[in-house]
């Protein structure tokens, strides 16, 4: 086994040498430390890039033959960490809102008061301001914010922000009294108006159900189409940059998306992200035909704009007590979730479209929920006869124990977003006990079975950023991090297992693994820079972790200028 791993390796050593005589580099990066998620060449130092790919990987005196003086970009990562794109597997991408004030990581409340000014400035009186994912933990006081560090600001505008989580929102005395909610207004059935303990008032924050007692009275902001089209252009460049900001060179988005938008952003020059867009799962032939024809257009050899998989809803959510399971809940003992459709309609579904050779991936949360998904795809390997499908289990929160080996053995890959275990596992075991919660995000379990993960955020739902993913699976604990050894932490990553679900994981369950998520000489070119070393930093350091470079198919498409 051995000697056969060392003759291996010497054949790709010789034959990436000859490859690369004859080529000179477009860019080369120079003293990395580079993290390549390729297992036959785990580190190196230095990368040569030529057009969109790979050509070389090796020591920086090696790399430096590649250069070409005045032709060759050429940078020096000074030790700095590099890896592959990050690519997300599960991401509600599409053109953010441009008028949207971004509050995350807001650490000082007075830049909320800035913001809205700012804001409220550029408005009509009466237009709604909205903004979000501002997070109290963070703010240095950790207090709630309250209408007073807007009203001043806002006299005239209905102003609603909502907290990181979009369970609260804190909205100015403007939209308090359009909607009525004063002293006297009751709490709704679950909701909060939260209320000063000392004047009785309300404080400008509305929990859960209360948010539906919002009025705002907005006056409409009049667009002509035109202007209409050109914010939703402003809106997609916004999510690219965002993109961009942090290393996120893939995203694979669940469902449908405007095929048209992307192409049109590609033709520009401003495509920074490669897109894979979905459809929804039919088992009514006469679409999945059409399905083909579009299938043709964006097929899985393209590299940039590319046709995904069919999505398909098998139940809702834990948080929302939604999620299909095989037991009632333990704080609902008359529910035990619920089916989105009768499994034998599913299953239709899923064995048709298989037969028609489509990619499925369905949205699948509670244990009951994820064993239908399997016995569908179980069964149309009965049907059909066994193929490389790489269908996808979208979520795959909770399962049963015994479910966990069968996603190797039916070659299904389980699509799962980390951050949902450290945003969920607050409520995981009062809604379905302890003993159930063994089976909940179950990395470590799924991957001693020989399964492949494929990471990403669910963005919208959870923030893009990757760092947040990687610090979720190999801490399990909550982003304020907690004390302790984190929830079930049997089932934590190491740091180097999580980026390589996050790229080269990514990249298998889109069928782009054999060009994609690793830095080795044919890959495309798709790298980023890290300004700290994710694989020796303690923990507290990894949600801070920023992207230096970001390299999509050769080219530099962002830099922090560090
Ligand atoms: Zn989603």
């Amino acid at each position: 086994m051995k000697n056969l791993t060392i003759l291996f390796s010497i054949i790709i050593m010789t034959s990436s040498a000859s490859y690369s005589k004859k080529e000179k580099a477009d860019l080369v990066i120079l003293n990395g430390k580079v993290l390549t998620i390729d297992k036959e060449n785990p580190y190196a130092e230095a990368i040569a890039v030529s057009c969109e790919r790979i050509i070389a990987v090796g020591p920086s005196a090696k790399i430096k033959k590649y250069v070409v003086k005045g032709k060759t970009e050429i940078i020096d990562a000074s030790g700095r960490l590099v890896i592959p794109g990050f690519n997300d597997a599960h991401v509600h991408f599409g053109p953010l809102d441009p008028d949207f004030i971004e509050l995350r990581y807001t650490t000082d409340p007075s830049v909320i008061t800035q913001k809205v000014k700012e804001k409220v400035a550029g408005s009509k009186p009466g237009e709604l301001i909205e903004g979000g994912h501002w997070e109290h933990e963070m703010f240095i006081d950790r207090q709630w914010p309250s209408k007073e560090l807007i009203d001043k600001v806002s006299p005239d505008n209905p102003v609603v922000l909502s907290r990181a989580d979009g369970h609260s929102v804190l909205v100015n005395s403007y939209v308090l009294n359009k909607s009525g909610i004063t002293r006297d207004t009751p709490n709704p059935l679950g909701g909060e108006i939260q209320k000063d303990p000392a004047t009785g008032e309300p404080t400008g924050i509305l929990k859960e159900t209360a948010e539906n007692l919002i009025w705002t009275g907005a006056v409409k902001s009049s667009r002509s189409p035109e202007e209409e089209a050109a914010r939703t252009h402003q809106g997609y460049l916004l999510a690219l940059m965002e993109a961009r900001e942090y290393g996120v060179t893939s995203v694979q988005i669940p469902g449908d998306a405007d095929f048209n938008a992307y192409e049109k952003l590609q033709a520009e020059g401003n495509l920074t992200s490669r897109i894979d867009i979905g459809k929804s799962l039919t088992g009514d032939t006469s679409v999945l035909l059409k399905y083909k024809e579009i299938k043709k257009k964006y097929p899985d050899g393209g590299n940039w704009i590319r046709f995904g998989y069919l999505k398909a809803f098998i139940d809702g959510t834990i948080g929302s007590g939604t999620a299909l399971m095989f037991e009632p809940f333990a704080d609902n003992p008359k529910s035990s979730g619920l089916a989105m459709m009768p499994y034998e309609k599913f299953e239709e579904m899923v064995v048709t479209a298989d037969k028609m050779g489509f990619q499925i991936g369905v949205h699948s949360i509670g244990d009951k929920g994820n064993n239908w998904t399997l016995n569908a795809y179980e069964k149309a390997i009965k049907v059909n006869g066994r193929r490389d499908s790489r269908h996808r289990d979208e979520h795959t929160q909770t399962l049963q124990l015994s479910d966990i080996p069968r996603f190797a053995e039916l070659g299904v890959i389980p699509s799962m977003q980390p951050t949902h275990c450290i945003t969920d596992k607050r409520f995981y075991e009062k809604r379905i006990g302890t003993e159930r919660s063994k089976g909940a995000y179950a990395w470590r379990s799924l991957i001693n079975t020989g399964a492949i993960l494929a990471f990403g955020s669910d963005y919208q739902v959870e923030p893009l950023n990757p760092m947040e993913g990687l610090y979720a699976a190999v801490t399990r604990k909550d982003r304020l991090g907690e004390e302790g050894n984190g929830w079930f932490p049997e089932q934590k990553l190491t740091m180097e297992e999580a980026i390589k679900y996050y790229t080269l994981g990514s990249a298998y369950a889109q069928f782009m693994d054999d060009r994609k998520g690793m830095i080795k000489p044919g890959y495309l070119a798709d790298i980023v820079i890290v300004d700290r070393d994710l694989l020796t930093i303690p923990e507290d350091q990894i949600m801070k972790a920023k992207i230096d470079y970001t390299i999509v198919g050769g080219k530099v498409v962002y830099s922090s200028g560090k």
